[in-house]
C-alpha cells in the first residue's frame, strides 16, 4: 500500500515524497484506565497502519491531505498553528507539528499525504496512528534525534493540548514502541517499556478483536468523570496517583474511602494494575492460556466497578466465553468500541460465528471480528 500512498502524494503535490512511514493502531490486552493513574498497561500493535508520505518544506507552509477523507487540501502555516483551533481531522497531524515546534524543534513546513487502514472510532487508536506516523516522519526528515518514547509524549501532547482530547500516553507509546510478536509492558509513570513475548500462533492460539461498531453518547463525559474520580480517590488516600496504592493494601485503602463511587474506581484501577502484573508473570512463564480468566476478570471489573461497558460489549464477551473462548474483555475507553477475545486457534471460527449470531439475535449492528496479530510498531517503509 505504501506505493499507492507515494503515488497519491506525487499526484497531489507534483513530486515524489522524500519518504513513506507507517504507524499501527493498537489494542490493549490488559490495564484499562490505568495509564493516567501512572500505572501499567499492556497494548500490542495491530497489523492495521496509518501511512504517511512526507516531504519537507522551507517556507513555513504545512499542507495536509488524507486519502480517506473527502475534502480539499488543508493548508496551514506552521507559525500560525493555534491549539483548539479545530481544523477537523487535520488537527491530529498539525498538532504534532505544533508540539514539535513548541518543544523547540525547527520544523519549517511539510507536505503530507496520509492513508490508514486503522478503523476509526473503534477504540483502536486511529488518531494515535496518525500522530505517531507524522511525528516519526518529521523526526527522521528533520534529523531531530528524538527517541520513540519522546515522540510518543509529543504526539500525546498534540492530542491533549492541540486537538483537546485528554488521553493518556498509552496509545501513542504502543504505536511508536511495539514490536512484532510481543505485547508492550509500559510503565506509565516513567514510560519505561519491556517487550513481553506474545507469539500467539506458536502456542496454537488466536486473539480476536470484536469491533461492536457502536459508540454510545454516554461515553462523552464519562472519561473525564472517571478520571476526576480517580484523582479524588488518590487525594483522599494521600498518594499522588492510584499507582501508589499497593494491591496488598487495597482492602485497607477501600475501608478508608467513604464514598461508594470512589471505592469502585479505586478498586478497578488498583486491581487492574495487579492484573497486568499477573498477565506478565504468566506470559514470562510461557503459560499463555492461563491469562484468559484474568482477561475475563478484567471485564467484570470494567463492567461492575468502573461501569464503562455497554450491552454490546457484555454480549461480545459472554458469547465468546460461552462458545469456548479462554477469556475476553472489553478494551479501550468503553461504551462501545471493541472487545478482545483469547481463543484456541481451532475455536476461532466457531467463536466468531457465535458472536455474530448473538448480535443478530439481540438486534445489534453486525460486529466486525478480525484477528489481532501482534505486529510491528512505527517504521519507515520507503
Ligand atoms: P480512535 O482513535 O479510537 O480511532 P478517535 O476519535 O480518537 O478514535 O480518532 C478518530 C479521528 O481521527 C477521526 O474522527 C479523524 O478525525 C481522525 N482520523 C483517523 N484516521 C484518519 C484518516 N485515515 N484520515 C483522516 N483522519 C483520520
Ligand atoms: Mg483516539
Amino acid at each position: 500500500m505504501h506505493v499507492e500512498v507515494g503515488a497519491g502524494f506525487e499526484k497531489l503535490y507534483g513530486a515524489a515524497p522524500e519518504g513513506v512511514w507507517a504507524a499501527p493502531g493498537r489494542v490493549n490486552l490488559i490495564g484499562e484506565y490505568t495509564d493516567f493513574n501512572e500505572g501499567f498497561v499492556m497494548p500490542l500493535a495491530l497489523p492495521h497502519t496509518a501511512l504517511a508520505a512526507v516531504s519537507r518544506r522551507t517556507d513555513g507552509v504545512l499542507r495536509l491531505n488524507s486519502a480517506d477523507i473527502d475534502g480539499p487540501l488543508v493548508e496551514l502555516r506552521v507559525d500560525g498553528l493555534v491549539p483548539l483551533g479545530d481544523t477537523g481531522w487535520a488537527a491530529y497531524p498539525a498538532g504534532v507539528v505544533w508540539a514539535l515546534r513548541e518543544a523547540g524543534h525547527a520544523v519549517t513546513g511539510a507536505d503530507i499525504h496520509l492513508a490508514s487502514t486503522v478503523p476509526t472510532g473503534a477504540g483502536l487508536s486511529s488518531s494515535a496512528a496518525l500522530e505517531v506516523v507524522t511525528a516519526l516522519a518529521l523526526n527522521e526528515l528533520y534529523g531531530l534525534g528524538l527517541t520513540r518514547p519522546e515522540l510518543a509524549r509529543l504526539a500525546q501532547r498534540a492530542e491533549n493540548d492541540f486537538v483537546g482530547v485528554p488521553c493518556g500516553v498509552m496509545d501513542q507509546t504502543a504505536s511508536a514502541c511495539c514490536t512484532e510478536g510481543h505485547a508492550l509492558h509500559l510503565d506509565c509513570r516513567d514510560l519505561s517499556v519491556r517487550q513481553v513475548p506474545f507469539d500467539l500462533s506458536a502456542h496454537g492460539l488466536g486473539l480476536l478483536v470484536v469491533d461492536t461498531r457502536v459508540k454510545h453518547a454516554l461515553g462523552d463525559g464519562a472519561y473525564a468523570e472517571r478520571r476526576e474520580g480517580c484523582e479524588e480517590g488518590a487525594r483522599r488516600l494521600g498518594v499522588s496517583h492510584l499507582r501508589d496504592v499497593p494491591y496488598a493494601e487495597l482492602d485497607a485503602a477501600l475501608a478508608r474511602l467513604g464514598d461508594d463511587r470512589l471505592r469502585r474506581y479505586v478498586r478497578h484501577v488498583v486491581s487492574d494494575d495487579h492484573r497486568v502484573e499477573r498477565v506478565i508473570t504468566l506470559l514470562d512463564a510461557g503459560d499463555v492460556r492461563a491469562i484468559g480468566p484474568v482477561l475475563t476478570e478484567g471485564h467484570a471489573s470494567l463492567r461492575d466497578d468502573l461501569r464503562i461497558s455497554c450491552p454490546e460489549l457484555d454480549l461480545a464477551v459472554a458469547a465468546a466465553n460461552g462458545a469456548g473462548a479462554l477469556g475476553a474483555r472489553m478494551t479501550g475507553g468503553g461504551f462501545g468500541g471493541s472487545a478482545v477475545v483469547l481463543a484456541e486457534s481451532a475455536d476461532v471460527d466457531t467463536i466468531t460465528k457465535a458472536i455474530t449470531e448473538a448480535f443478530a439475535t439481540a438486534g445489534f449492528t453486525a460486529p466486525r471480528v478480525f484477528p489481532a496479530v501482534p505486529s510491528a510498531g512505527a517504521r519507515r517503509l520507503a
